[in-house]
């Protein structure tokens, strides 16, 4: 990557976007910085007796819209700059899905492998102890993002219930079902992402049973849409984990794949009948290497700055759809751009989660509870009418999908920011 920071990389996308929209000065001044933003020091008592100190971060990007939205991810890198682009990014990413929330993110500077269960436990408990001021439903929902899941979500929604002496259950999103989760919240990120790509592929023309796709990231989002689009005919022929990645020209078996890592911690080519599992022809591929395989559609679901301009004229795949945040700077989006290579940005793509984590906080907050085909069919809805309404702009304008996903999440903040006055205002009237 270049030597700017991530959020300096992330504000360039919404600078190209401004040219497109007319915004009073207001609008474009407010979103440059973030509206607050916490660090602090998380002290956990370790299994054998040592204490250790960890690093924590919660960064609220700008709550015109609403409360401010986002998940806590625990991963060695996370930094105060990667949390303030997430956050950034969160924020379009309400706004482009017509969500009443603002944007947010926060994170531990961790590797949670290390950690025995009651560490990370432990841990999660003292970040909100922590956090437990900047956040609340009314204020800042977190959810989960990458290595945190619902139990963890669980601990945190107990531990803040705690502090506030009342079960507040609308506090965090993506939750256990049993303790005011939302049916379909774990699948949401896949869900949304697929039901976007079924929106776009056919203006391609493109048929499913036609289609190669290659997955990078077999974590929450990635090995569910691996193996949604396995279920809708498209031939998935390589997936990958931090590990490393697998290929077989004839398409892999997810739900298989998908069966062994869950029992065995291990990607492996297989296929299994019951609980046997054979392994199957396939080649052993790098990251790299499956980044550059020549396929239809390239999903980068892992994490940031995949794709750079170092091996952005390596890409062969001809439509990528970014399921991750970030996964791609933008020096690389002028290559492929230039390339001719279709890039759906993750500011729609993998919104489906947090479209759902609305889903969740307004059962929560309601007392009222859906059926997991009321949540998925409003999902559809959300993703098809916004993925359409971009298209549509990305069309007029002649503009690429990130751009026109830009445009489209500006005029909405630009209204909500105009709605309390802006200099025009204040000086004309
Ligand atoms: N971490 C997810 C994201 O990046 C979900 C956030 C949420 O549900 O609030 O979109």
């Amino acid at each position: 990557m270049s030597e700017d920071s991530l959020f300096d990389d992330a504000s360039r996308r919404l600078e190209k976007a401004l040219k497109y929209v007319s915004l009073s000065e207001d609008t474009k001044e407010r979103l440059k910085y973030p509206k607050a933003t916490l660090i602090v020091s998380i002290p956990v008592r370790m299994d054998d007796g040592s204490l250790r100190v960890f690093q924590g971060y919660r960064v609220r990007y700008d709550d015109t819209r609403g409360p401010t939205k986002g998940g806590i991810r625990y991963h060695p890198n996370v930094s105060i700059d990667e949390v303030k682009s997430l956050a950034f990014w969160m924020t379009f990413k309400c706004a482009v899905l017509s969500l009443p929330f603002g944007g947010a993110k926060g994170g531990i500077t961790v590797n949670p492998k290390e950690l025995s269960r009651m560490e990370l436990e432990r841990l999660s408990r003292g970040y909100i102890d922590a956090i437990a001021d900047f956040i609340g439903p009314d204020v800042d929902i977190p959810a989960p993002d990458v290595y945190t899941n619902p139990m963890i979500m669980g601990w945190m929604m107990d531990e803040y219930s705690i502090i506030r002496r009342q079960l507040s259950p609308a506090v965090i999103t993506g939750k256990p079902v049993s303790i005011g989760g939302s049916l379909g919240r774990n699948t949401a990120t896949a869900m949304g992402a697929f039901f976007a790509i079924e929106t776009i592929m056919p203006k391609f023309e493109c048929i499913p049973e036609k289609t190669t796709v290659a997955v990078q990231g077999f974590g929450n989002a990635g090995s569910v849409l691996a193996e949604l689009l396995c279920q809708g005919g498209y031939k998935v022929v390589a997936v990958s984990d931090s590990q490393g990645g697998i290929y077989s020209a004839q398409g892999l078996d997810i739900p298989s794949i998908r069966q062994y890592k869950e029992s065995n911690k291990q990607m492996q080519a297989v296929y299994c009948q019951d609980t046997v599992c054979n392994i199957v022809e396939h080649q052993v591929l790098t990251n790299e290497e499956l980044l550059a395989l020549d396929v239809d559609i390239l999903i980068p679901a892992a994490l940031e700055n995949q794709i750079t301009e170092k091996n952005a004229t390596d890409i062969r795949a001809k439509f990528i759809f970014e399921v991750a945040n970030g996964p791609i700077n933008s020096a690389a989006d002028k290559v492929l751009e230039e390339r001719g290579i279709y890039v759906f940005p993750d500011i729609l793509i993998n919104a489906g989660g947090v479209t759902v984590s609305y889903f969740e906080w307004v059962q929560n907050r309601s007392g009222l509870y859906w059926s997991l085909n009321e949540v998925n069919q409003k999902l559809k809805e959300k993703m098809v009418v916004e993925t359409e309404k971009i298209w549509q702009i990305s069309q007029e304008l002649s503009i690429s999908m990130r751009t026109a996903a830009y445009v489209h999440g500006l005029n909405r903040l630009g209204e909500a920011i105009n709605a309390k006055g802006t200099r025009d205002f204040y000086v004309k009237n």
